[in-house]
């Protein structure tokens, strides 16, 4: 077929709603870090779909579970049992060491998926009075753009024209250990945290604060839940970024890589005692748990562990960071990131830069306006990320 990139941004600026403003580059292939445009132009991807191609594009063991499955079934509701679901539920549960997954389709949804089963926690468990629930959230959060997620979001563009917003959200800076504590009442249900802040520019909190939230947490009978949707599955050079100060949440939510970039799948896993709130009738979705999710789901964590892909992302993430450290350049305001999960913050706004290193073959995004992100998938090897960086040392000037 004769596809040419110009066409096809005409037709999708012309027929598609304009919540986005993508690059001007049109993907047509792809495989492990590279893509191609239609016109055989390949481009190295730095942004790994917000971290949904950990494992790399179309990682082969991946695409082979997706079409075995799409061989066999691929959809059968939760209206009645499928062969996939078990093993994965196991899978997950092993690898987050806790009792009970329940999966959904998107990180928002997952995200919902979360707070209604806090809420119910604590209804149920902690016996908050009736509709008086509290959920203590982060200022800088992103946590999706259902309702549920832009009323947790302090961020005014994500929230205009869409209220009225959910009460029982309550926002306290990110990394003030003190404003957690002040927040904290009899009715707080949970603080929900991502462990580092990543369309808020790959924000690291303060060395011990995650410990000491979850510390506060347990003083306190809150439940503390990890949104590691963007930052766990290998992504900062451990499985889950809490490892990185040593604590287990009481529920983890994933997303994205946990599909592979392949299929889309999200989930809650938790113990028995929060997840198990949830009665037949409560919570659920059609294509929640579906045996292609499943399926494409085991093989994306068995690429995890098998490659290895958290200590690969943490020893290459040292690697690039010192290797951007040594770009001497003024508009350079800070390089922070753990593993493959890199911030660089400019003195300027990052979109030109952005689009210049597009130029140059490098496909990154900017993010909150000045910080320009390196997330490569983590199947890199050093000699491209050395690549990456003549091209960003060029563009900086
Ligand atoms: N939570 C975090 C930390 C995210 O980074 C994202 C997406 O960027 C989400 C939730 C929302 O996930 P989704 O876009 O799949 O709904």
């Amino acid at each position: 077929a004769n596809i040419n990139s110009q066409e096809i941004i005409e037709k999708t600026e012309k027929y598609g709603a304009h919540n986005y403003h993508p690059l001007p580059i049109v993907i047509h292939k792809a495989e492990g870090v590279w893509v191609e445009d239609p016109e055989g132009n390949k481009y190295m991807d730095m942004l790994s779909a917000y971290s949904a191609v950990n494992q790399g594009h179309r990682h082969p063991k991946i695409i082979q579970a997706l079409k075995e499955q799409a061989d066999r079934v691929t959809l059968t509701s939760r209206a009645f049992h499928n062969d996939q679901l078990g093993p994965w539920y196991e899978k997950i549960c092993k690898m987050t060491n806790k009792e009970m997954a329940l999966p959904m389709n998107t990180g928002a949804e997952a995200v919902e998926t979360a707070v209604k089963a806090a809420r119910r926690w604590g209804y149920d468990v902690k016996k908050i009075p009736d509709n008086q629930a509290e959920i203590i959230g982060c200022v800088g959060n992103f946590h999706g753009r259902t309702l549920l997620a832009v009323s947790l979001s302090s961020d005014d563009e994500y929230k205009r024209g869409f209220g009225p917003m959910l009460p029982g959200i309550k926002l306290v800076p990110y990394g003030d250990i003190e404003a957690l504590k002040s927040a904290i009442t009899p009715n707080t249900a949970a603080f929900l945290i991502e462990p580092i802040q990543g369309e808020a520019g790959i924000i690291i909190p303060p060395e011990g604060y995650i410990k000491a939230a979850y510390d506060l947490c347990k003083e306190n009978n809150v439940l503390f839940i990890a949104d590691e949707i963007q930052a766990g599955l290998a992504r900062t050079g451990k499985m889950f970024a809490c490892e990185w100060e040593g604590i287990e949440p009481d529920m983890y939510i994933l997303g994205k890589a946990l599909g592979g970039g392949v299929f889309p799948i999200s989930c809650v896993v938790a113990n028995n005692d929060i997840l198990g709130v949830f009665n037949p009738g409560s919570h659920g979705s059609t294509f929640g748990g579906n045996p292609m999710a499943c399926a494409v789901s085991i093989a994306a964590l068995d690429v995890l562990q098998e490659e290895k892909l958290a200590e690969r992302s943490l020893e290459l993430g040292k690697y690039f960071v010192k290797k951007l450290r040594e770009i001497q350049n003024p508009k350079i305001k800070e390089i922070r990131g753990r593993g493959l999960f890199i911030g660089m913050e400019l003195s300027e706004p990052a979109r030109k830069y952005c689009e210049q290193l597009k130029d140059e073959g490098l496909l990154c995004k900017e993010t909150h306006d000045n910080v320009i992100r390196y997330a490569p998938p983590l199947v890199i090897t050093k000699e491209e990320l050395d690549w990456a960086i003549e091209r960003i040392q060029k563009i900086l000037g």
